[in-house]
């Protein structure tokens, strides 16, 4: 069996965790193996009505008294225990933090390796797996030999697409209760707070205006202007985060969010790679930088080479009298 961990909201599985369900079916479909789930938290039937068009066959419930919500620890030790219980050949997770941490603690109590990331399949034999995964924020890649009775594996986020399998399944739901101790709880979500940012969230915003250490402090006024008369949300280079200007949340890149909009205004913005991995996905990118030479130029489609505290009031106004 292939096991795939599954995240969800309220019944829904959420989109990575879809993704990596296509990963995980092609390894099944390469092992002549079947496909389950596994899931955390409430609504596991929930869970298995939206996973039977993707070829889920089984999904395993994993509930434990002292189990409330997200524990890290104690997920990895109960998806350890029952991937040892159902003979699994792999456990796939999705390319998330969350992901991640889960499969570090199964392989740590499995003692099996973990290839993370990945962008391919190249290879499925008796011993192993041939992959393909993203290294340093995909700017590498990676030929990865992963041999064990148990490998751990993840897809990288949004390099699989989200596709239903040729025939639906009607998986059927079973409960596992793992064993698990204080030591195994002793790190747990204790509340959740959303932040106060309005709008549409990065990832998903089909325009966003980027800030970076060129705009010199916090007043992003002139960006957040653009990005309302666009319709957009504003971003930050981590060195901006980093002054304090802008949340974390704001942040784009290999440590901040991956974005796909159908343009990315940078502003003020070098270009440094560990930004572009996360911007890679966008359509467009317009640059305003007044340095010509700014590795950013040369991986923008346009550039306007000036001081963004004069380009943008101007680009303001010109969009205003469009409107
Ligand atoms: C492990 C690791 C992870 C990282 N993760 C991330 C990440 O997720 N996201 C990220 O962004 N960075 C990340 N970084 C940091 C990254 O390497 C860069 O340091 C950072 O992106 C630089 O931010 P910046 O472009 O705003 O600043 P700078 O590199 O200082 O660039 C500022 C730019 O603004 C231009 N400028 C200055 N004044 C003006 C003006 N008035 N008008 C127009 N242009 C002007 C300058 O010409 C320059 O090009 C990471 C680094 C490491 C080591």
């Amino acid at each position: 069996m292939i096991l795939t961990l599954v995240e969800h909201d309220s019944g829904l599985p959420d989109e990575v965790s879809l993704e990596a369900l296509t990963l995980a079916r092609e390894l099944a479909d390469a092992e002549d193996a079947s496909l389950g789930a596994v899931v955390f938290g409430d609504e596991a039937a929930g869970v298995a009505d939206e996973l039977g068009p993707y070829g889920v066959e089984e999904v395993h419930h994993v509930t434990h008294e002292a189990l409330d919500g997200y524990a890290p620890h104690a997920w990895g030790e109960g998806l350890a225990q029952l991937a040892e219980e159902v003979g699994t050949d792999a456990v796939v997770a999705p390319g998330t933090d969350r992901g991640h941490e889960v499969l570090a603690h199964a392989g740590a109590t499995l003692d099996a390796p973990a290839a993370t990331n990945c962008v391919g399949v190249d290879g499925v034999d008796d011993d192993g797996y041939d992959l393909r995964r993203n290294r340093w924020g995909g700017s590498l890649l990676e030929h990865a030999r992963l041999e064990a009775a148990t490998k751990l594996v993840s897809a990288a986020e949004h390099e699989y697409p989200i596709e239903e399998a040729e025939a639906a399944t009607d998986p059927v739901v079973t409960e596992f209760e793992p064993s698990l101790d204080d030591a195994h709880l002793r790190v747990s979500i204790d509340r959740v707070e959303s932040s106060d940012e309005e709008g549409v969230p990065l990832g998903e915003a089909r325009v966003v205006v980027g800030g970076g250490r060129g705009v010199g402090g916090d007043d992003y006024g002139d960006l957040e202007e653009l990005a309302e008369l666009l319709g957009g949300t504003v971003g930050a280079s981590r060195a901006a985060v980093n002054e304090g200007w802008r949340p974390h949340d704001d942040q784009i890149g290999q440590t901040g969010a991956k974005i796909s909009p159908d343009i990315y205004i940078a502003a003020g913005i070098s270009g440094a790679v560990q930004h572009m991995v996360g911007c890679k996905g966008a359509e467009t990118i317009l640059a305003i930088n007044t340095d010509p030479e700014a590795a950013i130029i040369q991986k923008a489609d346009w550039a306007v080479i000036g001081d963004l505290h004069e380009v943008l009031p101007e680009l303001n106004d010109a969009i205003r009298a469009k409107q």
